[in-house]
């Protein structure tokens, strides 16, 4: 059964890793998807055309998503593509850890800027059109850092956090219109992000892992993918932890 036919769903930062999981995953469930990236544009086009062999629209744009006018821009032009946005999946992130007492200023704005603000920029550019559709279904990709914290990660937890804050608030405030909102926070996932930490530093984490493993883009997709289909009409304001019993 397909669970997404003929919705159209933008996906920020999936050129690659979990975006990329999800946008193939949303694919074959029927999505059109509009998906974007921010340098890698080979990977991107390729996914594009991978796409569109499965035979809904699709669409890779460049644009940075802690850019408040690149994103008003951005869902202008998806709309030009598509007639409506049901779903916005706002999953581009990136890390640039450090222990408090050697990171920049740069270095937390920079986290902040990319991770929690880049969430405020899209959620608002689509939210006239969700609020006349009377219907949507917004997907923010936290992180098991932002619930419980993590040294070394001050700037990337607390973007997390305020994403989960940002969540519970827009599904207070659009509720009433039918939108929902919630929240992934994924633990350990095997992705170019988690690459680059240590061997040493992964095996401990997947020892501690309930279910021994580390866990795949597909696994983040599959949530997603519950989330932004009518499976979930009555869930809002949840944060969903994909993370193989992590924080259990
Ligand atoms: P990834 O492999 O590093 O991919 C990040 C994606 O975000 C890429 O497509 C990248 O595009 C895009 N991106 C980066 N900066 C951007 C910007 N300014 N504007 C638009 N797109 C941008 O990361 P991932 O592991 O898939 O993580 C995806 C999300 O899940 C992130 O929010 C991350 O914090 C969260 N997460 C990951 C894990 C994990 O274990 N991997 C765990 C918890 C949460 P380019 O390729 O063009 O740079």
């Amino acid at each position: 059964m397909k669970l997404l036919e003929g919705k159209n769903v933008i996906i920020t930062g999936a050129s690659r890793g979990i975006g990329k999981g999800i946008a193939q995953v949303f694919g074959q469930h029927g999505a059109n998807v509009a998906f974007t990236y921010s340098s890698s544009e080979a990977p991107a086009l390729e996914l594009e055309k991978e796409l569109l062999d499965m035979g809904v629209k699709a669409k890779a744009f460049k644009s940075n998503a802690a850019s408040f006018s690149e994103s008003e821009e951005l869902v202008k032009q998806v709309l030009e593509h598509f007639e409506s946005i049901d779903v916005l999946i706002n999953n581009a992130g990136i890390t640039k850890d450090n222990l408090l007492m050697r990171m920049g200023e740069e270095d937390f704005d920079k986290v902040i800027e990319i991770n929690l603000k880049s969430v405020f920029n899209m959620t608002k550019a689509v939210q006239r059109t969700m609020l006349k559709q009377r219907k949507g279904s917004i997907i923010n990709m936290s992180s098991v850092v932002g619930v419980k914290g993590n040294a070394g990660q001050t700037n990337y937890a607390a973007s997390k956090a305020g994403m989960i804050g940002f969540t519970k608030s827009v599904a207070l405030e659009l509720g009433s219109r039918n939108i929902r909102c919630n929240a992934i926070a994924p633990g350990f996932i095997e992705t170019e992000m988690t690459d680059k930490l240590d061997e040493k530093t992964v095996q401990g984490w997947r020892d501690a892992i309930p279910l021994k493993r580390g866990g795949s883009p597909e696994d983040v997709a599959n949530a997603c993918l519950f989330l932004a289909s009518d499976l979930s009409a009555y869930v809002t304001g949840q944060v969903l932890n994909v993370d193989g019993g992590m924080l259990t």
